[in-house]
């Protein structure tokens, strides 16, 4: 059994040596546990927020211990009632080859073969699924007619989120993305109206030419010079759903803020932040109403997947930079 552990804090940018990959044996499990041979781990950018000290929504992750996070597999031997050797489960043991997991702490999903790939729970259909569904639509306040700007639109919430509004009646979606292939994808295979590449040039300047009109809903995924803009291009009664801010994980300052926030005041704009975990009362209506639309392909999805958990701490990285489309999933 192969663990990621964390050895060290990161400043900044994280590095290889601030982890290591350990060999230990496979867990046993106990009374009212199953064991997992994982076969799916997800990297996610939160994960950035765990490895530093600071006091934040969820724990850091201990020092010279394993990390954890979204994970499937399959069920080898269970002690526990409900749960049976060759289901498969998602759970929270992730950055490992086996776990042990509590059976009350893992979810019962399919196995991969009725057409909904095992990785999806940990995305379009998991996590960032919810996250994009639960902020579009309870914390922006999202309705028919409204126009809406994602950053961070080719990754795995972004690329949801405007999809999402598309299918409930956005007048015009515009999406931002790191490079001009994310751009064309946006607007090729997931009918955004509009996209551009923040590194081409000022996203302010590039926002108010895609969205002439300004916009009714900004979903931020990145922080600092996209929510300043965003803020910038807002309507009257315009919403901002903070769901993260990417651009600042690995600062090692704090980022100046939007200098624009006195337009709030005239727009009546409203800005708020959420954590999908105190909204997961919609998963059973969120599972309703996308499942059919990725089933029908109506809603598109990608994933980047990275092969073997040796590449484990690479792929988290590679989210960080930006070198995923959709969903970043590391198969062991
Ligand atoms: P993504 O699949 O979107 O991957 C992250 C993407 O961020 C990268 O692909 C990269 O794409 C982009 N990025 C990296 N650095 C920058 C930068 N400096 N400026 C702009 N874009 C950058 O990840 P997720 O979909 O999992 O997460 C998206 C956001 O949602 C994150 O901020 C995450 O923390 C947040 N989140 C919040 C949750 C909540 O409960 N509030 C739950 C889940 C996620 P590019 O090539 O376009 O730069």
């Amino acid at each position: 059994n192969r663990e990621w552990h964390l050895l060290s804090r990161p400043v900044g940018w994280p590095k290889p040596e601030d982890f290591a990959l350990v060999e230990s044996p496979v867990p046993t499990p106990g009374e009212g546990q199953v064991l997992v041979r994982n076969k799916y781990l997800s990297v996610d950018p939160y994960m950035r927020g765990r490895m530093s000290a600071a006091k934040s929504y969820a724990a850091p992750f201990e020092l010279g211990k394993v990390m954890q996070g979204g994970a499937v597999g399959e069920v080898i031997e269970s002690k526990a009632e409900g749960i049976e050797p060759g289901d498969h489960v998602l759970h929270f043991f992730g950055w490992r080859e086996y776990a042990a997991v509590d059976a009350k702490n893992a979810v019962k999903v399919g196995t991969g073969a009725e057409g909904v790939p095992l990785s999806a729970y940990l995305g379009v259909l998991g996590m960032t699924g919810l996250t994009a569904y639960a902020g579009l639509l309870r914390t922006a306040s999202f309705k028919e007619g409204d126009s809406l700007f994602v950053s961070g639109a080719a990754g795995a919430v972004g690329s949801q989120v405007g999809q999402i509004a598309k299918l409930k009646g956005a007048s015009r979606v515009i999406g931002s993305a790191g490079s001009d292939e994310k751009v064309r994808l946006l607007v090729d295979e997931y009918g955004f109206d509009a996209a551009f590449n923040y590194k081409n040039g000022p996203v302010a300047e590039q926002l108010r030419q895609a969205a002439p009109d300004g916009i009714d809903v900004y979903f931020d995924n990145v922080g600092g010079d996209h929510l300043e803009a965003a803020i910038g291009s807002l309507n009257q009664g315009g919403r901002v759903a903070v769901c993260g801010m990417i651009s600042v994980y690995n600062n090692t300052e704090p980022a100046p803020g939007p200098r624009n926030l006195a337009r709030l005041i005239q727009t009546r704009g409203r800005i708020e932040g959420f954590l999908v975990g105190d909204h997961y009362d919609l998963q059973p209506q969120f599972v309703q109403e996308v499942g059919p639309w990725v089933a029908s392909g109506a809603l598109k999805y990608r994933e980047t997947v990275v092969e073997g958990i040796e590449n484990n701490l690479e792929a988290f990285l590679g989210v960080l930079r930006g070198d995923n489309i959709g969903k970043m999933v590391v198969k062991l």
